[in-house]
């Protein structure tokens, strides 16, 4: 069953008010995460920075647009997709995430991704690959890999903000997405399989229908 728009706007509400660590006193606002409920794609990010962290919305910086035409490169539309971080608010001065602060936020991910169901979930990074596959192994070995993990399917990628200024890791992107792309379609037919025959596009169609829309979220 796909996500409601209701439940994931409920759950970004909640994160809003959130006051459960002390990121809370220093943001501007939380980013609980953006994309329709129906994304059968996640990309899960480190933390907000400052763009972020003023626009209320996820990977809106350099290293956003730096997703958004790594997304396009294989054919994929930003807008289908649904990202969010580890943890919703920026820390200060854009430093790593305290263990506590990812531990009080983490719940919220989970119920993200319980409410989603993605086929595939992208980590960018190697905090969200700690957090979501912790004991896989690093970023270096494990990047453009798919892995499976209690039947789903996570494939680790380097941070877009490193790739910024690096042209090797960039390539290095570049290439893991195009392996993305054919691990979608995997998905894809996978989930066909399971329907009974129906197509992915049919299903999508069903979902749409059933309450799960395809607007933006915020
Ligand atoms: N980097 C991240 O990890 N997340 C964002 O939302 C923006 C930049
Ligand atoms: Fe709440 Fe997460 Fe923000 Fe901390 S980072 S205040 S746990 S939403």
């Amino acid at each position: 069953m796909v996500a409601t728009t209701e439940e994931v706007l409920e759950l970004h509400g909640r994160v809003r008010e959130c006051t459960a660590c002390p990121l809370h006193l220093t943001r501007i606002q939380a980013v609980p995460g953006y994309g329709p409920a129906t994304a059968r794609v996640m990309a899960v990010g480190e933390a907000p920075g400052e763009n972020e962290d003023r626009e209320g919305k996820p990977f809106v910086g350099a290293a956003g647009r730096l997703l958004t035409s790594l997304l396009e490169s294989v054919g994929l539309d930003r807008r289908d997709i649904y990202i969010t971080n580890i943890v919703k608010c920026r820390p200060p001065r854009n430093r790593d995430p305290e263990p506590l602060e990812v531990e009080a936020c983490s719940h919220y991910l989970d119920e993200q991704i319980g409410l989603l169901q993605p086929d595939v979930i992208l980590l960018l990074g190697r905090h969200a690959l700690q957090r979501l596959l912790p004991g896989a192994g690093g970023i270096s070995r494990l990047h453009g890999e798919r892995v499976r993990r209690d039947d789903r399917v996570y494939v680790p990628l380097f941070h877009p903000a490193a790739a910024l200024y690096n042209g090797g890791l960039k390539e290095t992107l570049e290439a893991d997405m195009r392996r993305v792309r054919g691990y979608l379609a995997d998905a894809e037919a996978t989930r066909a399989r399971r329907a009974g025959g129906a197509s992915a596009s049919e299903l999508r169609k069903v979902a749409a229908t059933a309450g799960g829309d395809q607007m933006d979220l915020f």
